[in-house]
């Protein structure tokens, strides 16, 4: 009997341990700013491609959803959105690649650039045709450089440069859903955007309202900016 009631006091011992360690953990993540301040490069293997810019990574055994850097492939609707899907599927799935965070804040944490077999395979997308150098989200030195291969792509007519005049993801992105009404929300800070709003499609932005008032029920807050 004894032993029995010293075993519950171990296991409630051991649940304190534990609650307390968890406790610490949270606290040393609030008071560090997250683990994206020591996030270095990794090494992981690329379970799918889920769009031309976004891909579905494993890191020690775990899934990571990560955007490429400061680029935007066509939307699913657009002329070779398909396309860019297609080719980054057959480039990277089931290889290893390198993966360096490059967001600028903790929110970001997951925007990357990657390398296949050492090579930058977001300027590769722009090399080929099949993405925009995205100038609001590509601030790093080496931006001016891609822009300069997006003017190459450009005259080679590569890709979605095969027209003249196509319409940037993100421009499309906005006409699209300001016809149907859609207002996009932050998941982290829960305030809402329309779509005149430079943070509509900000990396947290990818709660969809169709109205304003799905919006408020939902316990989402108008942006300060928009006004939505
Ligand atoms: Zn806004």
């Amino acid at each position: 009997m004894k032993a029995g009631t010293n075993g519950k006091r171990m296991i409630v011992f051991s649940l304190k341990t534990a609650t307390q360690l968890l406790a610490n953990f949270i606290l040393t993540l609030a008071l560090t700013g997250s683990a994206y301040a020591d996030s270095a490069s990794w090494q992981g293997v690329v379970l799918a491609v889920l769009e031309g810019d976004t891909i579905l990574v494993s890191r020690d055994g775990k899934k990571e959803r990560i955007q490429l850097y400061g680029i935007d492939c066509p939307e699913r609707g657009q002329d070779f959105g398909q396309v860019a899907k297609n080719y980054a599927e057959q480039r990277l799935a089931g290889r290893t690649i390198d993966v360096e965070p490059a967001g600028t804040s903790r929110r970001d944490r997951n925007v990357a650039l990657v390398f296949l077999d050492e090579e930058l395979f977001n300027l590769e997308l722009v090399r080929v045709g099949l993405a925009w150098v995205r100038m609001q989200s590509c601030t790093m030195p080496d931006c001016k450089g891609w822009r300069e291969v997006q003017k190459g792509a450009k005259r080679r007519r590569a890709g979605v440069w095969s027209d003249l005049n196509p319409v940037p993801p993100w421009e499309y992105k906005r006409s699209t859903a300001s016809k149907k009404g859609v207002y996009s929300g932050n998941i982290l800070t829960h305030v809402f955007h329309a779509t005149s709003c430079e943070e509509f499609d900000c990396n947290n932005c990818i709660a969809v309202f169709h109205g304003r008032d799905a919006a408020i029920k939902a316990g989402y807050t108008p942006c300060d900016l928009c006004k939505p």
